[in-house]
């Protein structure tokens, strides 16, 4: 072996990954199993005492998981990783190491809409409050520090509009305050941001899109940078305190710089229960052997087509990054060299109606409420993902009434654009 470190392409075919030690299978077999029988008592006391590590029941860990996971925080440059059912199941679980009834985390307000809904309502029922920023004003997240603040969570590449955030800018901001900053990374994908680089310290992904990339399953993964110390001022029970149902150990003292991914599978995964399917795993573990081919063609297809839009005479404004005369083009060529995404907006001169009109004609576009699937996807947020945010929360998230997002796929982009001039001049 030389000892040159793998590139990410490499790692993002084979991290986490060997033949099956039984069988030679290439493949990572998918474990379909509840429970895995222990070698004597000894050995499942020792498990169940987080003394020795290896598998006991499907909620808690899985070896088909485990490559996905191994692979994910090899591609991220996290220390540790853990798959769960879902995006949303990653949100619920990381704010619930981190918070009590009744703390705080300051959330950028440009967001995916179902983000927006999860911490607004579910959230407050929970006792955790939300406090909004302006992810393009930094010292407004400085205004929201509270002593009762326990996280900031931002998104690297921002739904719906594709506007890219300073990462660093807001970790300056979270190291000030002794708060870990969590990326929601999901529209970028490690492979055109690595939010560890830039200062996070949790980096969550909804599996659902880029990642898995075919549109056929649904995941989520937490990923810990392993920067952050759970220690300082009892802030954080969870991670520094005796765990009571661990025999009194200490997760921080114990697991260090992987302790919050353990704090996560043994308090948040085993005790709430959302568990990734073997079968999801293997699925999203195939589609992130393409990732970074399918990612360059997202990104160029999408600057073809946000180009194409950009001269149309129907369109009033577009949304993207990647454009030179965007708003958010110097961020995307410092944070995003590769391209800025394959999701953005664009406003149609002709308003609601025009945004209705136009997705009913388009064909090869499906219209329906993802983004990150090979295919490409059209909605128009303000009659579907974020219907239910008055008007003014609407234009300030970005889904104004007369804005269409788009995802842009991996067709031909010729294709795409054709189908988008027959619908606009239709
Ligand atoms: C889809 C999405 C989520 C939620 O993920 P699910 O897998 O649908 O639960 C969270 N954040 C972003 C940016 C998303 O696009």
């Amino acid at each position: 072996m030389s000892d040159r470190l793998p590139g990410f392409s490499t790692l993002a075919v084979h991290a986490g990954a060997q033949p099956d030690p039984t069988t030679g299978a290439r493949a990572t077999p998918i474990y379909q199993t509840t429970s895995f029988v222990f070698n004597d008592a000894d050995h499942a006391a020792s498990l169940f005492g987080l003394q020795a590590f290896g598998n006991i029941y499907t909620r808690i860990g899985n070896p088909t998981n485990a490559v996905l996971e191994e692979r994910v925080a090899a591609l991220e440059g996290g220390t540790a990783a853990l798959a769960v059912a879902s995006g949303h199941a990653a949100q619920v679980v990381v704010l619930q190491q981190l918070l009590q009834p009744g703390d705080e985390f300051i959330a950028a307000r440009k967001l995916y809409g179902g983000s927006i809904n999860q911490f607004t309502h579910a959230f407050k029922s929970f006792g955790w409050n939300v406090v909004w920023a302006d992810p393009d004003d930094i010292a407004s997240f400085e205004r929201a520090v509270t002593p009762r603040t326990k996280a900031i969570f931002i998104e690297s590449i921002a739904n719906p509009a594709g506007s890219i955030t300073d990462i660093e800018a807001i970790s300056t901001v979270a190291r000030k305050a002794g708060v870990p900053l969590i990326v929601d990374n999901t529209l970028a994908s490690p492979y055109l941001i690595r939010p560890i680089d830039h200062g996070a310290d949790i980096v969550v992904h909804s599996l659902t899109k880029f990642l898995g990339g075919h549109g056929n399953s649904l995941g989520g993964i937490i990923v810990d940078a392993g920067t952050f110390d759970w220690s300082i001022g009892g802030k954080y029970p969870m991670l520094s305190e005796p765990r009571p149902e661990y025999h009194g150990i200490r997760l921080q003292e114990t697991f260090g710089n992987f302790a919050f991914a353990i704090a996560c599978r043994v308090l948040g995964l085993r005790d709430l229960g959302p568990a990734l399917s073997p079968f999801n795993a293997f699925m999203i573990l195939t589609g992130i052997e393409t990732l970074p081919l399918r990612m360059q063609k997202h990104c160029d297809n999408a600057k073809a087509v946000a180009e194409f839009l950009a001269g149309h005479p129907a369109v009033a404004s577009v949304s993207y990054a990647g454009l030179p005369s965007d708003k958010y083009n110097q961020l995307a060529r410092k944070y995003a060299p590769k391209g800025a995404g394959a999701v953005f907006t664009f406003s149609l001169k002709g308003g609601y109606d025009a945004g209705v009109s136009l997705v009913s004609k388009l064909q090869l576009f499906s219209h329906l409420a993802n983004v990150g699937d090979t295919r490409s996807l059209v909605i128009h947020p303000a009659s579907t993902t974020h219907s239910q945010l008055d008007d003014a929360a609407k234009v300030r998230s970005g889904a104004g009434p007369d804005v269409v997002r788009l995802s842009i796929g991996i067709e031909d982009k010729e294709d795409l654009i054709a189908d988008l001039e027959q619908a606009l001049g239709a």
